[in-house]
């Protein structure tokens, strides 16, 4: 057969809060060859409980690889090219298994999930001065439901098949990850439990100044420590492919999504940003190799560290819960469209939310505030109100939540950002990227090969020792093509409903006091 000859080739797996995807690149050029995405369901079994399937996380993987696969066979293309694979994850998603049986010993808890509300409250309220930054010294997070820490902590409290397997020293834990690379590397049979750096960032375990798990973060969550994974950097052979079309390639990759997707944008440089939007969104600022501590609600995580001899690199990040979740809300609890595509035509349709104000409060709200007791809210309604003025609100709202992180972010560093790089599901939604430079006033660049988050833990996959098919210098690639959204609105008009959206959020506080 005329096999097309290529060179190197790497994959990725993004296994994300809404899917999975699987994804093949060039090596030489970045360029993305084949890809398979399959959904992700999602369980809400109380109000504020979000889970999922592990077994069907891992079954999706399966099927995305098989498929990405097929498809590059009928290209042509020789499936032997590819020599790394890279895991890139939705972060903090919290799972526990027993390693003798491989069965996960409950559903994934979801970093959107409620459920340790109260938790958080009485060990904030513990702190001396009650300050949810009582372990942000060594964390860089502040005490909140969003770490993997408090869940970890419900479950063995909780679901007696955690507390037993943990007390008969068989469980598990660890992020998607952790998980996704034990089952690939042989599972019961001698899989590899571990995790990298900047999944283990998010936590609420780990040191980011030793770069190791903490004893006395243990100690204050009472987890025991044989159960926790190893920490690996984010670039480097963790184990081999047992099964699957790709049987014998090397997991030599793994950055939770946010990281990756900064590696992605190669935000390499002190001051580089990028912001993603999938189901909630994130903007991640690399800051260098010394970690800097915000005064203006943001979080201090790891960036990446590629390879286990390079430093680690930090970022400064604003974390918004709910960006694409809340068109998915739309879409499957009022019904108002039938695709997520459909929101863009439908808020084009008016131009203007007249007056109306959402705040997609569901998960309480995370950066700036971090206040778990607030909760959504629609204001400004009128008779004259229809479902195109909700659909322009809720992107609206995507957007001063930007606002209000950048504004943080300008603030703790004194220096403004002259642009904003993107990338995320719903940056396909081109009125999005106009409302979002119109709000911010400043230049909106999106790439357009919209993967980023992929791309970022090929090239992780790909660079790492022993594999070294890739090169991470930004130089090398071939130019990176993009799209720019310039402001086309006058600031003084910005401003007002930026004034108008932070009043709407002052009403969202605070909800349930
Ligand atoms: P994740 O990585 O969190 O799974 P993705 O980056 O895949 O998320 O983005 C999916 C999200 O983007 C979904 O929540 C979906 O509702 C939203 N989305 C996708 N396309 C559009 C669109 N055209 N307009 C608005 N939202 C969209």
């Amino acid at each position: 057969s005329n096999r097309i000859m290529l060179g190197p080739l790497v994959a990725a797996i993004d296994q994300g809060t809404s899917s999975t995807r699987f994804l093949v690149f060039n090596a030489k050029t970045a360029e993305l060859l084949s890809h398979h995405q399959v959904e992700i369901k999602q369980s809400f079994p109380k109000e504020g409980w979000v889970e999922e399937d592990p077994k069907e996380i891992l079954q999706s993987v399966y099927e995305c690889m098989d498929r990405t696969c097929e498809k590059l066979t009928q290209l042509n293309i020789d499936i032997s090219n590819i020599k790394a694979v890279g895991v890139t994850n939705q972060r903090e998603t919290t799972l526990v298994w027993d390693k003798e049986t491989g069965e996960p010993l409950y559903n994934a808890i979801v970093w959107l999930d409620l459920r340790t509300q109260s938790t958080v409250e009485r060990l904030i309220n513990k702190t001396p001065g009650r300050n949810k930054n009582h372990l942000k010294h060594k964390t860089g997070l502040p005490i909140s439901t969003y770490f993997s820490a408090v869940k970890l902590r419900w479950l063995m409290d909780n679901v007696e098949k955690v507390h037993e397997a943990v007390l008969s020293h068989r469980a598990m834990f660890g992020t998607v990850d952790s998980w996704l690379i034990w089952c690939l590397t042989g599972g019961k049979k001698g899989g590899v439990h571990c995790t990298d750096v900047t999944n283990a960032s998010r936590t609420m375990l780990f040191n980011i100044h030793t770069m190791d798990w903490d004893p006395e973060l243990c100690k204050y969550f009472d987890i025991p420590m044989e159960i926790l994974p190893k920490v690996r950097s984010s670039s480097e052979i963790y184990g081999l492919m047992k099964s699957g079309p790709l049987t014998g390639v090397p997991i030599s990759g793994c950055l939770g999504d946010q990281s990756a997707a900064l590696v992605g944008q190669m935000c390499f440089k002190d001051g580089q940003a990028k912001n993603t939007y999938g189901t909630g969104c994130f903007l991640l600022k690399n800051v260098g190799t010394k970690p800097v501590m915000s005064d203006h609600g943001l979080l201090t995580t790891v960036a990446y560290k590629l390879g286990r001899d390079k430093p680690a690199c930090y970022a400064l990040e604003g974390s918004v819960a709910i960006a694409g979740a809340v068109v998915r809300w739309l879409k499957d609890n009022l019904g108002i469209i039938q695709t997520s595509t459909e929101l863009e035509k439908l808020a084009a349709d008016v131009g203007t939310s007249y007056g109306c104000y959402f705040v997609p409060a569901f998960s309480g709200l995370y950066a700036p505030y971090w206040e778990p007791s607030a909760r959504g809210i629609i204001c400004g309604l009128t008779q004259f109100t229809n479902r195109s003025h909700l659909a322009f609100a809720a992107l609206e709202a995507v957007c001063f939540q930007t606002r209000e992180i950048l504004d943080a972010m300008n603030q703790d560093s004194g220096i403004h950002l002259s642009q904003l790089q993107v990338d995320g599901g719903m940056t396909s939604n081109r009125l999005l990227m106009q409302l979002q430079a119109d709000i911010l006033c400043i230049p909106v660049v999106k790439p357009s090969m919209p993967e980023t988050t992929a791309l970022g833990a090929a090239m992780a996959a790909g660079a790492a020792e022993g594999v070294s098919v890739w090169s991470l210098n930004p130089e090398d690639l071939t130019e990176v093509t993009s799209e720019k959204f310039e402001p086309q609105i006058n600031p003084e008009e910005s401003e007002l409903r930026y004034a108008r959206w932070k009043k709407a959020v002052q009403r969202a506080m605070n909800w349930e006091t």
